[in-house]
């Protein structure tokens, strides 16, 4: 009876301390270990069924089922770990019929190894071109084809369940900036009333992060931080950030929300790839990340190197022999010269997305590779320092 409740959701009423402690542990298979923290960096593991995810660790993005122009293959070879998959688009094309008839993502993929689900929050704020947000949930407009949807924290979980990913997100209101006190105050404890939602309909053996939103505000962040503590999440994102707010204000943002976070579980910044905010969430101790950066640049001829970015459409690289990175190993800069990448960027070959996506996801798998290392060996501050000066980033 009590495994029957636990699949059923129907968790609180159950347990005789429920009421007590908020809400009973669901048996998930995922544990978090923290290996050596030197300061507030910290080197961790997260272990799941699916397999060890090293942290810090870059999340490629794998927005439709696919991290565009990448096989999963290829994504194995670089090093990635885990990827996320993003429920708004997944639910709308080709719908969860299909993704359940065809036994869940990582079947429908090919992919067995870990994958975060995104809740789909933020793209039915960002993209649904109607919305209608209410006490349960957010009716809106498919962007594809205008079609109606209602998509709340029910719903969410009930998708993210269908999808089958190792994590899933709370559903949660990323609130736009500007926004006033009285917009932040009142999203946000919209935001911590679905959390708790989906933290009732947590899926069995499914991971569960909630996501602390805030705004701009201090005080407020604070309060959504000590909400989701309180219903007790198996890791914390911080979310609604980079969306056009000041650096600095996002960067202090960022340190004032790590200070708050337990020390015993997964931080994860959501949607922020940029590498000096990468580099300054790090410092703070957060452990998780995604972006579209690198896979959405690489394809618009933006690429990542060691001496910073490189735009490969540039006249200067027409005679060019070099390689794209001499420091770099990827499959990419190992067999092909800038001067062909630039032919193929100009001549809108297929092959230049492939080859530009293989070499700036390599290059963001290394760097956090040697991230790691640098917490490892206590030399963080200088592996900031270096990396700051490759991308003329000022502190
Ligand atoms: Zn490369």
């Amino acid at each position: 009876m009590w495994q029957e409740a636990l699949r059923a959701g129907n968790v609180q009423s159950i347990h005789p301390r429920s009421h007590i402690m908020g809400f009973v542990r669901l048996e998930i298979n995922m544990e978090f270990s923290i290996i050596n923290n030197n300061g507030q960096q910290r080197r961790a593991s997260i272990c799941t069924s699916r397999g060890h995810i090293n942290t810090p660790a870059f999340m490629p993005v794998g927005t439709l089922g696919t991290v565009k122009a990448m096989s999963p293959e290829e994504l194995r070879e670089i090093g990635a770990e885990i990827i996320l998959g993003n429920t708004y688009h997944l639910y709308l094309r080709p719908g969860i019929e299909v993704i359940s008839a065809l036994e869940g993502l990582h079947s429908f993929m090919n992919w067995d190894m870990p994958i975060l689900t995104d809740s789909g929050g933020f793209q039915v704020f960002s993209l649904a071109p109607f919305r209608k947000i209410g006490e349960h949930g957010v009716q809106f407009r498919s962007h594809i084809d205008g079609s109606v949807h209602f998509i709340g924290p029910a719903e969410a979980m009930k998708i993210q369940g269908v999808l089958g990913s190792d994590i899933a997100m709370a559903f949660d209101e990323c609130i736009p900036y500007p926004a006033s006190y009285e917009y932040a105050e009142k999203s946000t404890e919209m935001t911590t009333r679905w959390a708790r939602e989906c933290r009732k309909l947590q899926n069995y053996g499914q991971a569960l992060f909630g996501i602390i939103q805030g705004g701009m505000y201090k005080d407020l962040r604070k309060r959504s931080l000590e909400d989701l503590l309180f219903i007790g999440f198996d890791g914390y994102a911080v979310g609604g950030l980079s969306v056009g707010e000041p650096k600095e204000q996002m960067h202090e943002m960022i340190s004032f929300c790590a200070s708050l976070l337990p020390a015993d579980k997964p931080r994860y910044l959501m949607g922020i790839g940029d590498i000096g905010d990468m580099l300054v969430a790090v410092d703070a101790g957060f452990d998780m990340f995604d972006c579209v950066m690198p896979t959405r640049n690489a394809r618009n001829g933006t690429l990542f190197t060691s001496q910073g970015r490189i735009s490969i459409k540039r006249e200067e690289f027409k005679f060019d022999k070099g390689p794209l990175d001499p420091d770099c190993g990827c499959y990419t800069c190992r067999n092909y010269s800038r001067g062909y990448l630039r032919h193929l960027f100009l001549s809108r070959e297929i092959l230049s997305m492939r080859l530009n996506t293989l070499h700036n996801l390599f290059f963001y798998q290394d760097f956090f590779r040697k991230m790691r290392d640098a917490i490892v060996e206590n030399r963080f501050r200088a592996f900031r320092e270096q990396w700051e000066r490759v991308f003329d980033i000022r502190p």
